[in-house]
């Protein structure tokens, strides 16, 4: 990871609110009302481990605001996990539903934690206790958590079989991304690196570029960058380079291939976390570059689909000239210092929240459903799904071109009003 540690993702996401606020003219009570989280949760989770010891691991959950519905985001096991990096994260899943115009508000959990050193049964602990701390203040009506960074379908089942335990019923509406056939929808796993392509191939429409003209670098490899590139492939795109995380060096390594990576080739050799094995990728032919260098390569688009932090002031100036979109698969992978590069270079950027709001769009078609006790095929989904990212995209590239605005400030603008006006109609501002 590049990012420095002195940086705080919260700061960030005030700051772009600031900026944001100030463009709308958005008065003091609502101003103060929206930079801060309405509630926050921090705990303990005890978990016996497998060689008999009790280790205590931390937990998160903050809730950023309910106005326009139940708060609705991941939870992220990360080893670096804080809480300012989950009220960060919690702030955008607010904004996000709001762009994609969905009925839900924003929250995000966290447990400090490295899934990677854990067994299956000591996830299991964690998950449960992780429910055990929070039963009260989540809920189908409340709050719905979902996977975000190393979590996936197996924890929220884990922790749905826990709430159900608790509650005395089934309550599937709990918890999204659950596995298909236990109240998850078809696609939700696809969903957030399609939702980045659909979004993509929008701008590319409107710069009167065609996908198959284009080459892309991608950062990171795990669920949101493979769906990106395996849609993004299907569009005619060619990727050449893609970084990932090598768990046993605890570095980055980036793997390039002229004439396009190979997506099935490159699974076959990656670990559940998205780690690609460096030696066979040798073997298959890819030069391996250090992990940064997939931000150098002379390509059209950049997908950042890891972590926060990861374009920055130091970095920014490496990125080649020829760039001319960056789509944002993760939350936050952009400091303000290096948008404003962007801006002034003329970058066209799709910002996360609109960018890679397809998975938290799936997860509502996955309440949907399980409201209904009916199961959507997946074309039926996936039209669903293409057909709200395009809208949330048209809203804010209308702003953008009426009232020449950069791509984020006017998804931040889009948002910000609809979620103000929620507060205000309600009367809480
Ligand atoms: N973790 C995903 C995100 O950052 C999805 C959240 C959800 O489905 O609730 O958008």
């Amino acid at each position: 990871m590049s990012g420095n540690s002195a940086f705080n993702p919260f700061e960030m996401a005030r700051a772009q609110f600031d900026k944001s606020a100030d463009l709308i003219g958005l008065d003091e009570g609502t101003r103060d009302f929206l930079r801060t989280p309405m509630r926050e949760y921090q705990f303990s989770i005890p978990v016996r481990m497998d060689d008999g010891s009790t280790k205590v691991f931390a937990g998160f959950r903050v809730q950023h605001n309910d106005s326009r519905g139940p708060c609705k985001g991941g939870i992220r096991f990360h080893p670096q996990e804080t809480i300012d990096t989950v009220r960060a994260l919690s702030m955008w899943m607010t904004w996000k539903c709001a762009v994609a115009d969905i009925p839900l508000g924003g929250g995000k959990g966290g447990v400090v934690c490295d899934p990677h050193n854990l067994s299956a049964r000591e996830q299991e602990s964690i998950c449960r206790g992780w429910i055990r701390q929070l039963a009260r203040d989540i809920g189908p009506t409340i709050d719905v958590p979902a996977p975000d960074v190393m979590t996936n379908a197996q924890h929220m089942l884990w922790m749905l079989d826990e709430y159900e335990a608790i509650q005395g019923g089934h309550y599937p509406g709990v918890i999204t991304g659950k596995p298909v056939g236990m109240g998850g929808s078809l696609g939700r796993t696809q969903a957030t690196g399609y939702g980045v392509i659909y979004t993509l191939r929008e701008a590319l429409k409107e710069l009167e570029i065609r996908p198959s003209d284009t080459t892309a670098s991608v950062q990171g490899f795990g669920n949101v960058s493979q769906y990106a590139i395996e849609l993004y492939k299907q569009l005619g795109g060619t990727v050449v380079c893609v970084s990932s995380w090598d768990q046993e060096e605890m570095t980055t390594y980036a793997f390039k291939k002229k004439d396009g990576v190979d997506l099935d080739e490159l699974r076959g050799i990656t670990d559940n976390f998205g780690g690609i094995d460096k030696a066979k990728a040798k073997d298959l032919g890819y030069e391996v570059l250090p992990g940064d260098d997939w931000l150098i390569q002379d390509v059209d688009i950049l997908i950042p689909s890891a972590l926060e932090n990861q374009i920055t002031g130091e970095n920014v100036e490496s990125i080649s000239k020829g760039v001319k979109i960056v789509a944002e698969g993760a939350n936050g992978p952009t400091t303000p210092e290096a948008d404003a590069v962007f801006h002034q270079r003329g970058v066209f950027c799709i910002p996360d929240f609109l960018a890679n709001a397809g998975g938290v769009t799936c997860s509502y078609f996955e309440q949907v459903q399980s409201n209904m006790n009916y199961f959507w095929d997946m074309e039926e989904v996936l039209g669903k799904l293409d057909m709200k990212m395009t809208s949330a995209y048209m809203a804010v590239s209308g702003l953008a071109k009426k009232q020449d605005l950069y791509m984020r400030d006017a998804a931040y603008v889009v948002a910000i009003n609809r979620v103000a006006t929620a507060c205000k109609n309600r009367g809480w501002v």
